[in-house]
This record gives structure tokens, sequence and C-alpha cells, in this order.
């Protein structure tokens, strides 16, 4: 790896710097040394937004041209493999600068953000997005970053703007209105323990939202991983799963939110005429905030054509039963 654009460095040791001070540093000097970085966070000022009040849930739109890159890329597996990584060390912007985090991710600001602060954390090495081997490694990051962070996860197949190179990213927290909706118990269903972590879904939120929550690490991804399993076989499939995931940090307990889906990108989005509607959701869309970079889309789209997005691209709710119903057997298996 390039160890030009390593900055700082955390590796956890007690009397360090702590990551969210690390991180905070390494923002603002980067608004300082990085043009791109500090016109991106300027543009942000200025970016609109309008909540949308849709049955049972509400969504923030935000018109961000500065996303359309993100938005419209191509997620193909030749357009992918025909380009260069731009998650690598060696393909980096000559300015950009990062902290080595426990030797195995690199913490970068993001050029092209949605929320002011909003960091991409690469894996050191070029490996594929994948959660199952990377779960320990993200539920680390959100206690390392603490409860000021959420941290997210984007499939390979749904959302992950590089789904050949291992990466999450984290935003500061109280940007996404499912923050607050998931600690409203009215709406949260406890439907499960796997291994005494408990497994609650949302109601009412017009997509499937699961909800693991613990105060052990290693429990609560060995939870995740019977989740992702039950998925599998409720899908028949052998690959992960399509989902996206953000985790919150507070008070030594962790929540991880789980978005389960089929489907990447709406109908809506692959129209070839006037009716084509720019949104591409990952998880900050799935979390509640709807990023329109054309304004056209941003000034048309209502409560209906969200809940119409949400109920497509979400995992329905037969085949969430099937997963928990596989899950809750194989737990109470000898
Ligand atoms: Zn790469």
């Amino acid at each position: 790896m390039n160890f030009v654009c390593s900055s700082a460095v955390f590796n956890g040791k007690k009397g360090k710097q702590g990551l969210p001070l690390l991180c905070i540093q390494l923002i603002a000097g980067q608004e300082r040394s990085w043009p791109e970085l500090a016109q991106a966070h300027r543009a942000l000022a200025d970016v609109r937004t309008r909540d949308v009040v849709c049955d049972g849930f509400t969504v923030r739109l935000q018109h961000n041209p500065g996303r359309t890159v993100n938005s419209i890329a191509s997620v193909n597996r030749q357009d992918i493999k025909a380009r260069a990584c731009f998650l690598c060390a060696e393909s980096l912007p000559q300015e950009q600068k990062g902290i080595l985090y426990r030797d195995e991710y690199l913490i970068l600001c993001n050029p092209r953000p949605v929320f002011h602060s909003h960091l991409t954390v690469t894996y050191v090495r070029h490996i594929p997005q994948a959660i199952a081997g990377s779960i320990d490694a993200l539920l680390q990051l959100a206690a390392d970053l603490g409860s000021g962070w959420a941290v997210l996860y984007n499939g390979p197949q749904c959302g992950a703007s590089a789904p050949d190179h291992l990466h999450f990213q984290a935003v500061p927290s109280g940007q996404m209105p499912i923050e607050k909706e998931t600690v409203d118990k009215k709406r949260l269903a406890m439907i499960a323990e796997v291994d005494g972590i408990p497994l609650a879904r949302m109601r009412g939120m017009g997509r499937e939202i699961m909800v693991l929550t613990g105060d052990n690490p290693s429990a609560l991804g060995n939870a995740f991983k019977k989740l992702l399993n039950s998925l599998q076989r409720a899908l028949c499939i052998n690959e992960e799963p399509m989902m996206n995931i953000a985790a919150f940090y507070e008070d030594g307990t962790w929540r991880l939110l789980i978005f389960p889906r089929q489907k990447h990108r709406p109908d809506v989005f692959f129209r070839e005429d006037d009716e084509r509607v720019v949104v591409s959701p990952a998880v900050i869309e799935m979390g509640g905030v709807i990023v329109a970079p054309m304004e056209k889309d941003f000034e048309r789209i209502d409560a209906p054509l969200v809940e119409g997005i949400f109920r497509e691209v979400s995992l329905d709710a037969t085949t969430v039963d099937g997963a928990v119903a596989k899950m809750l057997l194989a737990t109470r298996s000898p």
C-alpha cells in the first residue's frame, strides 16, 4: 500500500489520540490542502432539502448535483473490470491523506460527500466488497468512532460504487431520519433472540428493516452471520444477499440496522424518456435521505414515488419471514 497518503495512524492503543479527534483533524487538514474537498464542503451549504411525509415515515430529499457520478455509476462486471479501481491507494488523488486504521483500513475524506465530514474507509488491499468477513471490523470501527458517527455498508450489488474493493463509509450521526425512528419502541417488533442477541423488525417503514442490538461484538457479529446465512437459504443463493447496513454505537451498545434488498435501482431509473428519475438507492437512501442529483427529480419526487421505490428495491416481507423462520429453526436445532 501507498503509505505516502497515510497522515496519521490509529491502532487502538490506550493513551493515544482517540479516533474521532483524528478524523476531525484529517477533515480540517484536507479542507486546507485539498481545494476539491473544500469546494465540495462549501457546496453542501447550498444544497436544497425537502421533507416528504410518506405513509408512516418521512424521508428527506437532498438535491445534490455533486453526487451525479455516484448515482449513475455503472456497476456491471465488465465496466468494473475495465476501469482502474479508484479506491486503491495508488489511484487516490495526490492531495488525499488518510488515517491508517488498525493496520487494515485507510480512513479518507469523500470528495463527493452527501454530508459534511463524509468519510470513506477502504481496505488496504484490493479485495471484493463482502460483509461476512468484515462485520467484526465494521463493529470495531463503530465503537472506535463512538456515538458521534454512523458506520455504513453497501452490498456489492446494491449501492457500492466500488463493488470490487472492500470499503465502508462513516458519516456524522443524526443525519438520517431512520436514526430517530429506530429508537421509537412502538416501531420495533421483537421477533427472535439469536444466541442472546435480540432481533427486531421495524414496522410501518415502507421497507424491510431488521435491527440487532447487543453489547458483545463477537456475539453480535455471529448473530448477524446467522441472519445473513438464513437470508441466503431463503433466497436459495450462495452469494451475499443484497443488503445495506448502518451501525451505531453508544454507551457500550451496538445497534445494527440491516436493510435486506431485492433490487439495486428502481425501474424509473432506467427509463429513457422524461419519466426517468435518477435515484440510486444505497444505505443513505434506505436510511431516509434520498439524494436527487437532478433538479427536476428533486422538484417532482412525492410520497407515492418514494413508497413505490422502497417497495420495489426492498426485499419483500414474505421472504424475510421465511429467513427468520429458518434462522429460528437453526438456532433451536442441537
Ligand atoms: Zn481497489
